[in-house]
């Protein structure tokens, strides 16, 4: 490794809610941020603790009391610094197919729980003048996909979302960003990974010759929630081995 380690960034004091935090990437910098000394609120529907810092609430996202509950026991208890809206999910259907209900499920997941979230932690982050978000959202951020309509869709409006949001709150203390994954090797795309012909048409087409790791990912979000991001906002970073600059 040319370039070994990480970013050296003291969070000791902070506390987080990451979305998605046992599995792929949201596990990846759940223990990132513990590492940098943060306490880790995991919201998502398993309960596997990481270790010491790590708390988990079973909550599913795509259940809008079930989330207010989440933010309502949260913030009883903690205030929070940082926000990380990780969790998703792909539904894959030709859009004359895609049944009505797993679409909007889609949405729930991946756009309507970010919304959610974003107002609930963000008021009292905006009371106290200080706080990061960072928003997952995704290649398909940019552009279209097969069967892709309702996820494209979906992260397409989380990074507008996340511009706009920025426009509004970067001047009041808290910083607003998204990071857009490219393919990175997690449970979501196994399947791909394990067709061989479709896995060698990825890696043909991705510059760095790889799928991403989940640890790629978290090593930008950490940047982000670090004191190197105080001017940044309201971007939507790729983390994608190149994929874009094609
Ligand atoms: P994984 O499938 O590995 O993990 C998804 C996480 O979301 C899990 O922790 C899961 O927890 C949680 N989750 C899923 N459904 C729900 C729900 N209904 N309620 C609460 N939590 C839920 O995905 P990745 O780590 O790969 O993806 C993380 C983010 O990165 C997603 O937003 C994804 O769209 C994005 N992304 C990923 C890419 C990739 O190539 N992997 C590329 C571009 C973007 P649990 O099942 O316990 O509820």
């Amino acid at each position: 490794m040319p370039y070994p380690g990480t970013l050296d960034v003291d969070l000791t004091g902070a506390t987080a809610v990451v979305t998605g935090s046992t599995r792929g990437i949201g596990r990846a910098l759940t223990e990132l941020l513990l590492a940098s000394g943060a306490r880790v609120i995991g919201l998502q529907r398993g309960t596997d603790s990481l270790g010491p810092g790590h708390t988990c609430l079973s909550v599913d996202l795509a259940d809008p009391a079930a989330r207010a509950d989440a933010v309502d026991a949260v913030l009883a208890d903690h205030e929070i610094d940082i926000l990380v809206n990780n969790a998703g999910i792909n539904l894959r259907h030709t859009v004359e197919d895609f049944p009505r209900d797993e679409f909007s499920q889609v949405m729930s997941i991946n756009l309507d729980a970010v919304v959610h979230l974003t107002q609930a932690f963000g008021r009292p982050m905006l009371e106290r003048g200080h706080g990061r978000i960072v928003n997952i959202a995704s290649m398909l951020s940019f552009f279209g996909g097969v069967k892709a309509s309702a996820y494209a869709a979906s992260k397409g409006a989380v990074a507008q979302f996340t511009k706009s949001v920025a426009n509004e709150w970067a001047g009041r203390g808290v910083a607003v960003n998204a990071v857009a994954p490219g393919y990175i090797a997690t449970e979501l795309n196994v399947a791909l990974r394990e067709d061989p012909e479709r896995n060698g048409e990825i890696i043909g087409r991705i510059p760095a010759g790889r799928w991403g790791s989940a640890e790629d990912i978290a090593g930008t979000v950490l940047f982000l929630c670090s004191g190197g991001a105080d001017y940044v906002h309201g971007t939507v970073l790729p983390v994608d081995g190149g994929y874009l600059a094609r």
